[in-house]
């Protein structure tokens, strides 16, 4: 695991690749990160890259499964207060991963009830952050009572549709003068700012949506799919490849 230490008084300390093991957390370790200063993104980026090719052995030679990078950072003040935290911990920990819903069929089932709120403005659903996910675990557990994957989160009176629990959303139809649209919710503050997302607005952008398939009967999921994980697995390169 990669491991580096802030602190209030020192800053950021030098990054550090050791063996994994356990870290006990201080209950008050999911405060909010606000005044932290950041550390730097290239930095982090080639940390991250030394981590992967000390644990390259570990890269699952298979096209349904992949190398799972977490990056996390917490706050590691031990104290209870509600507060800035003098200390920190951003960590990166690996493991191998498979397809993240483990069901054969192609579909997913939503379930949406405007009872349940998963982010509101001014919060931070926005932020990849414990905290959100927290509060969206009790409409997640009815979703799977009532046989459905996930939860379509719904927001405001007139219940616009957002994201779902752990995914952005598109809508694909042929519109009132008859064109072929695709539609995301927009970054308004309370979705999540999703990097598939943001991918596959740049690959259709560059399409146009007419969609390059040999086979007319080939749907735009399809294709989206196999051109992300073409990119994913190296069969194709693109600007978004980064060589080990
Ligand atoms: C992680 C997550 C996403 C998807 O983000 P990606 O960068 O595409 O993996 C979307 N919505 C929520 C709420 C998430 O937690």
């Amino acid at each position: 695991m990669l491991t580096i230490e802030w602190s209030a008084t020192e800053g950021w300390q030098a990054p550090l690749i050791k063996p994994f093991g356990n870290m006990s957390l201080h209950p008050a370790c999911s405060s909010l990160h606000y005044g932290v200063q950041t550390f730097d993104h290239s930095e982090l980026l080639e940390c991250i890259r030394r981590l992967v090719e000390i644990d390259q052995d570990w890269v699952p030679h298979s096209d349904s499964a992949g190398l799972y990078i977490r990056p996390t950072f917490i706050s590691t003040e031990p104290s209870l207060g509600v507060k800035k935290p003098g200390h920190a911990l951003l960590y990166v920990i690996l493991c191998q991963a498979g397809s993240y819903f483990n069901n054969e069929a192609e579909a997913l089932s939503l379930w949406a009830d405007p009872k349940y709120t998963r982010a509101w403005e001014g919060g931070t659903g926005d932020c990849k952050m414990g905290g959100n996910y927290g509060c969206s675990l009790l409409a997640q557990y009815e979703a799977v009572d009532y046989g459905c994957q996930q939860v379509l989160w719904l927001y405001g009176e007139d219940h616009q549709i957002t994201e779902a629990g752990t995914m952005n959303i598109f809508l694909h139809w042929i519109n009132e003068i008859g064109e072929e649209e695709l539609a995301t919710p927009p970054l308004d503050g309370i979705i999540l700012p999703g990097v598939t997302r943001q991918s596959i607005l740049e690959l259709t952008r560059k399409w146009n949506l007419h969609i390059p398939c040999q086979d007319k009967n080939t749907q735009l999921t399809s294709r989206i799919a196999k051109e992300l994980t073409d990119i994913q697995y190296g069969r194709i390169h693109s600007d978004w490849t980064f060589l080990v």
